[in-house]
């Protein structure tokens, strides 16, 4: 059984639009993956379906061996502890340090007690250490949040998420705000992050240029539809124009 299991999921937003239309695919632990496609493809959409963000109109999806669709609120919380994200915009506490921002991702794994005092022994505190030097970001760890620049905010959002030790990292257009040599800094030490603690990562990304050098996989949507699926070498001229100019070729 591979560690994320998609079957034929569809999934119809109230107003009736159906952003996603049969969806298939596994992944496995370790496997770096770029979402790639036009503004409104279902990228996003696809990301929240995984992580149980959105109620999904039928087919299945499995991360772990469980339906993400039948679990309770406990099995929910397991849920986010597995998956961390990180977003185009950051999603940090602004106020807070870095320190303290990264730490945010041990509260999964804190007791509740502990959680609500705010505090994080020793063995916390050095899992979130490692991680922003992982990421090269120690020497900012007593900087207040909103003191540090987008591509450090973005570096420091990518430590909170694998100091959560999590088995899957979905990215939301991590690099949609950042500038061309900083977006592949920060793809590049993701994926390697990633790489080295066997984490499946999905990141949504429109520079395939840089998807191209860094993952592993690339999984094209059209109008909420796969309609490629491999690995950089195979992607080619025909794969871009199914992607990108699907009203202008046959599909
Ligand atoms: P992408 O991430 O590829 O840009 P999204 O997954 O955000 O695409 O959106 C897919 C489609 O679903 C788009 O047409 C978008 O307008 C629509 N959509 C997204 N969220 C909602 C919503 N909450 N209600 C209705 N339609 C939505």
């Amino acid at each position: 059984m591979s560690l994320l299991e998609i079957e034929n999921l569809r999934l119809v937003y109230a107003n009736g639009h159906e952003a996603l239309k049969s969806i298939s695919f596994k992944a496995d632990a370790g496997e770096i993956i770029a979402i790639i496609g036009r503004s409104g493809a279902g990228k996003s959409t696809l990301l929240r379906c995984i992580n149980g963000l959105e109620t999904i109109t039928s087919g299945k999806v499995r991360v772990d061996s469980d339906d993400v669709a039948q679990l309770t609120n406990e099995g929910v919380r397991q849920l986010r502890r597995k998956v961390g994200f990180v977003w185009q915009e950051y999603n940090l506490v602004e106020r807070l340090s870095v320190l303290t921002n990264v730490l945010t991702g041990r509260l999964g794994h804190n007791a509740e007690r502990n959680n609500v005092l705010g505090y994080f022994d020793r063995g916390h505190r050095q899992i979130a250490v490692r991680s922003l030097e992982r990421v090269n970001m120690l020497h900012r760890a007593n900087y207040r949040a909103d003191r540090i620049s987008g591509g450090e905010k973005q570096r420091v959002s990518i430590a909170r998420a694998i100091s959560q030790e999590p088995k899957i990292i979905l990215a939301d257009e991590p690099v949609a705000s950042l500038d061309p040599t900083l977006s592949a800094q920060i793809i590049g030490d993701l994926a390697a992050v990633a790489r080295e603690d066997k984490v499946l990562t999905i990141i949504n990304i429109h520079q395939i240029d840089l998807a191209l050098q860094y993952v592993d996989r690339l999984i094209g949507l059209a109008q909420g539809v796969i309609v490629f699926d491999g690995p950089p070498t195979q992607f080619n001229q025909a794969a871009h124009d199914r992607i990108y100019n699907f009203d202008r070729v046959h599909i």
